[in-house]
């Protein structure tokens, strides 16, 4: 079976800024997403920063990727509008996204979603629980227990302003009482997104077994499934359909 391309793009930025999340990430936050997808061999991974040229998301790196994993949060308004615009037409034609925690206000996904994608937030090192909606869920696979906790997380809350998902797969609550919908699937024209909220980069949150997991099971679900669509077309040939109106039946 053919491996599943994910490309893992970093922002990059927190990571030389503040000497904490560079010692709690020294390969950047990107560097270690992606050695926790490489612990299963399902998958091939490529990393992508904002600075490299085209932020790594050329024409060539974007037709080979199945799934994209996007986490940004002090630099989304200097990413190229023109590559947001190539991202968010290959997530219509079938390549899986995963927005991650501060990628809520990122452009692709405030592209794709239409609303505002705000939401209420507080850094006070609280712990998070984590409520398994639907345990049968693929992106939950193999989490035994009804909810898992991350020791401190920065607090993400309602309302958070998102078009209602097609699925919710996780609720978060937070020691100080708030909760957030903090794993949810959308559909988006042949693409599927997954917004995932941990991950804070004060915290050492993409070291978190249940995280690394989720993240797996995640690019799985996203990967595209079936027909990819080209320019927004299904690559069907139409010659073959019966003509609707002549048709007996
Ligand atoms: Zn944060």
């Amino acid at each position: 079976m053919s491996k599943i391309r994910v490309t893992v793009w970093g922002e990059n930025v927190h990571e030389h800024e503040m000497p904490k999340v560079g010692e709690i990430y020294p390969k950047g936050m990107h560097g270690c997403i992606a050695d926790g997808l490489l612990e299963d061999p399902a998958f091939d991974v490529k990393i992508a920063t904002l600075d490299m040229p085209e932020h790594g998301l050329t024409d060539e790196v974007l037709e080979e990727t199945d799934v994209i994993t996007w986490w940004g949060h002090a630099a989304h308004h200097k990413v190229d509008d023109e590559i947001v615009n190539k991202v968010k037409r290959r997530v219509l034609e079938g390549m899986g996204l995963i927005v991650l925690h501060s990628g809520h206000y990122s452009k692709i996904f405030r592209s794709l979603m239409g609303t505002t994608c705000s939401l209420c937030w507080r850094e006070a090192d609280e712990r998070e629980r984590i409520w398994i909606c639907n345990p049968g869920h693929p992106i939950v696979k193999g989490i035994e227990s009804p909810y898992f906790e991350i020791p401190m997380e920065e607090m993400y809350g309602e309302p958070f302003g998102i078009p209602e998902p097609s699925e919710t797969v996780m609720i978060g609550h937070f020691e100080g009482g708030n909760v957030f919908r903090s794993g949810c699937v959308f559909l988006r024209g042949n693409g599927r997104i997954f917004y995932f909220q941990p991950g804070h980069e004060t915290y050492p949150i993409y070291h978190h077994e249940t995280v690394k997991l989720i993240l797996k099971n995640a690019a799985k679900y996203v990967a595209p499934h079936g027909t990819i669509w080209k320019d927004g077309a299904p690559m069907i040939p139409v010659e073959s359909a019966p003509d609707p109106i002549s048709a007996k039946h």
